[in-house]
């Protein structure tokens, strides 16, 4: 089964892959994480990639591009994929629209949680992070998960540990730089999204309910 994932940042596409994955069994390739664990290992790529990660930029596709159709060539892979964070922007959707085509190999469908710009970004300017967990969710605009009140102050909803805010996290202007891509229709991602949808088949799942009731609506469209 080879799948890809599209949703802005904060739309909850992390967790909602990570179920896919589940369903399915595939390697849940992520291009962010590839670039971060290139860039902790100082590798070549990753001294490449870091200074437009670093500015809120697209690294490069002629970085970017070979990387991951190399990738999807290793073994584990030969059982499908699910690819997110990839493609980014229509030059890259019709770059491994292409080298699928090639390959024989048939891109099964495409998975898109949308969400409008403004709740993406209340929702990643929300986020809360646990001392003791960063799986435990709290989020001071999401009702169902709205930390706990402790001494006056705000504490986990789970275990009642400090929280703390992730510094990408409030940087508005770096948001608006990465949103500002994703919802661009003429050569962003959403330019990618729409090029697939004459294509193959698109799931579009409404974003706005809470992770539990857009897993549930995920999977029943799954089948
Ligand atoms: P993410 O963790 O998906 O938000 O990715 C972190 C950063 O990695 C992005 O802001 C980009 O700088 C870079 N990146 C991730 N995926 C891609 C891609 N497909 N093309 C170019 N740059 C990417």
């Amino acid at each position: 089964m080879n799948i890809l994932i599209f949703g802005p940042n904060g739309s909850g596409k992390g967790t909602q892959g990570a179920v896919v994955q589940k369903k399915f069994g595939v390697p849940h390739i992520e291009t962010g994480v590839i670039f971060r664990e290139n860039i902790s290992k100082g590798t070549e790529l990753g001294i490449k990639a870091k200074e437009f990660i670093n500015r809120g930029e697209l690294v490069p596709d002629d970085i970017t591009i070979p990387m991951i159709l190399n990738r999807l060539k290793e073994a584990d892979c030969t059982k499908g994929w699910l690819l997110d964070g990839f493609p980014r922007n229509l030059a890259q959707a019709e770059a491994l629209y292409k080298a699928l085509e090639k390959e024989k190999i048939t891109l099964n469908f495409v998975i898109e949680i949308e969400l409008d710009r403004d709740t993406a970004k209340k929702r990643i300017m929300g986020r809360r992070l646990c001392k003791n967990d960063n799986n435990h969710p709290n989020n001071i605009y999401i009702d169902a998960i709205k930390p706990a009140e402790k001494y006056g102050a705000t504490s986990c909803r789970v275990c009642g540990e400090t929280l703390s805010t992730r510094a990408d996290d409030q940087d508005g202007a770096a948001i608006d730089k990465r949103h500002g891509i994703y919802y661009d229709t003429k050569t962003g991602t959403m330019a990618a999204v729409n090029y697939f949808k004459n294509k193959v088949k698109v799931i579009e799942i409404n974003g706005q309910p809470g992770v539990k009731e857009v897993s549930q609506d995920l999977l029943a469209r799954l089948g």
